[in-house]
């Protein structure tokens, strides 16, 4: 997680360049941040704890700039811990994106060569490495090159030095570089997102490379070889746009609004890479759909609606949790990765254990230029639009509507799933315009933001859509939530349904409905309280996916009455980028 950002340019003021990229860029941390600039040789540094949103009275204007917007891993959040980290001497000062996973030994090492440390970070460690190269190499960037080959994990970082140079390297987390149209103003950062208004182009740079502006030049290199690569070679990459709240309050809310229009771009995915991919579907031994958090919920729906539309064995994984299918995987297999941002840390591990073995990867993924894009066989693009709220629901949305997509187009019934997705399209858009709905779901959600425990209660297609539902409850409110699947509800969570225990069953008129009604009897009779959400309209096979809404605006409202950051939940972050 975490996010980097610098600036080189005479036409901005450095200092408040990287401040307001920082503020773009927070979503992916926000436990606490600084800003490093240099003025007469001296770099100058401001570190705070917290969201970026103080001022930077501290620090002069400059025409060169660095900063850092922290999501802890190691060490807790203070002032010192906050990024970026001073080298002994003052020559430099860096800030990391990941996990140094051999963070241990090293600073044992060092600390041997008598090396001091102020903060007790893994990112430190890298610094006082980077300190000992320097005796043998000399050259910062030689140096850096070094250092960052006996770094272990998934790690990026972005280096001031007192001689006016950014160096900035990637191994697993993102980083991206920007530039005006006359190549005047130079911007790294983790994220496309945080550059716009300002840059027209842009480049990711991949895993092994490094970008270094220095001497009025920017120059990028293989860190392991030292070569420089062509800059014309490198492609131009695609950027997204904050487009603001507009009329909202939170993005959370603006973001349940776009999704009639996060459907509609599903509808627009080319028809032959859908066809490409229900042909790999078809002919492969095995079809794993994985994802993490929301992902999850999303990858085990598109499981659901493979085994249940297009007859495929589909499985689902959880990102973080299937390393013993690595042994299982084989080329004749195919993952299919939903992801918001494409670098999701774990998933993307899994994901390239997996190519290894030769499986074929398809992802679905809605930040332009990830990784998880580059290594995939089959790559789309969701298309929903920036998502800025950390909760994730327009991409949750985007991705079950493809996922129903494809294995219509698997069973070769495309033209019906088109229709039943531009009804559905239509529905949502009625339903989120509905006062009298959103005045039912405000009381709901009023009403439970008073209760330590909620329950959530559905079957087969409904299955994912209580557990996206409890993710977004807890994530949102804070409050403790449980999906109960209907069927298994006798077996266990029966013993705590009591009066005055709420729960919420989302139910479809389908098959399986009748055994829903039984369990909601089941639960009546123990004297609980069953919250009835308000009707929507029917809308078949694709039901289960209108069904998220009022879910998902529970949540929201729910936050807001608890008066807690809707876009930005205590301790999460958007981008998980660290294991
Ligand atoms: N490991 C670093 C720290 O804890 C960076 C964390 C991150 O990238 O999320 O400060």
């Amino acid at each position: 997680m975490c996010g980097i950002f610098g600036y080189i340019g005479s036409r901005r003021d450095a200092t408040s360049a990287v401040f307001e990229g920082l503020k773009r860029l927070d979503y992916r941390g926000y436990d606490s941040w600084g800003v490093a600039v240099l003025q007469n040789k001296k770099i100058l540094l401001d570190k705070h704890t917290g969201t970026v949103n103080k001022k930077l009275s501290k620090l002069p204007k400059s025409s060169i700039s660095v900063g850092h917007t922290r999501w802890a891993t190691h060490g807790s959040v203070t002032d010192t811990n906050a990024h970026p980290h001073f080298s002994s001497d003052g020559s430099f000062v860096l800030a990391q994106n990941g996990i140094m996973e051999n963070y241990s030994s090293v600073k044992q090492n060092l600390f041997q060569k008598n090396y001091k440390f102020i903060s007790q970070t893994d990112t430190e460690v890298i610094v006082r490495l980077i300190e000992e190269e320097l005796k043998k190499e000399k050259d910062i960037i030689k140096a850096t090159r070094s250092a960052f080959n006996k770094l272990k994990g998934r790690n990026t970082v972005i280096i001031l030095t007192k001689d006016g140079q950014i160096i900035a390297v990637r191994n697993g987390s993102p980083l991206v570089l920007g530039f005006s149209k006359d190549k005047k103003e130079f911007y790294f950062s983790s994220d496309t997102l945080s550059f716009s208004p300002y840059v027209e182009k842009t480049i990711t740079l991949d895993n092994g490379q490094m970008a270094i502006y220095s001497k009025n030049m920017l120059t990028i290199k293989n860190v392991k070889t030292g070569k420089n690569l062509p800059l014309l070679k490198v492609k131009n990459g695609i950027t997204q746009k904050n487009e603001g709240k507009g009329k909202f309050n939170h993005f959370m809310i603006k973001e349940i609004f776009d999704q009639p229009s996060a459907i509609e771009e599903v509808i627009k995915q080319d028809k032959r890479k859908l066809e490409k991919l229900s042909k790999l579907i078809k002919k492969s031994k095995n079809v794993y759909c994985m994802g993490s958090g929301t992902a999850g919920a999303a990858a085990f729906q598109m499981a659901y609606y493979l085994r249940t539309y297009a007859g495929v064995n589909a499985i689902g994984l959880i990102g973080a949790e299937c390393t013993e299918y690595l042994p299982l995987f084989s080329k004749e297999d195919l993952i299919i990765a939903p992801s918001q941002s494409g670098e999701t840390a774990d998933v993307l591990e899994i994901l390239e254990m997996a190519k290894k073995k030769g499986v074929k990867v398809a992802s679905y993924v809605n930040m332009p230029g990830s990784l998880i894009t580059k290594i995939s066989d089959i790559s789309f693009m969701a298309n929903a639009g920036a998502e800025i709220c950390v909760m994730s629901t327009k991409v949750f949305i985007s991705q079950i509507a493809f996922g129903y997509l494809v294995a219509k187009n698997t069973q070769e019934k495309y033209d019906q799933g088109v229709i039943n997705l531009k009804i559905l399209a239509k529905e949502m858009r009625k339903v989120l315009n509905n006062k009298d709905f959103l005045s039912q779901i405000k009381k709901i959600a009023k009403k439970l933001s008073k209760k330590k425990h909620i329950f959530l209660l559905g079957k087969g297609q409904n299955l994912q859509i209580i557990k996206e539902g409890m993710v977004k409850i807890i994530e949102g409110s804070y409050v403790h939530a449980h999906a109960i699947p209907a069927g298994d509800l006798k077996h266990y969570a029966i013993t705590l349904m009591e009066a005055g225990v709420p729960i919420i069953p989302v139910v479809s008129n389908d098959a399986v409905s009748g055994d829903v009604e039984n369990a909601i009897n089941e639960i009546k009779a123990r004297g609980a309280e069953i919250i009835k959400l308000p009707k929507l309209p029917d809308t078949g096979e694709v039901s289960a996916i209108l069904n998220t809404v009022p879910l998902q605006l529970i949540a929201y409202y729910m936050a807001v009455y608890l008066k807690n950051n809707v876009d930005k939940p205590r301790n999460i972050a958007k981008s998980v980028t660290v294991k």
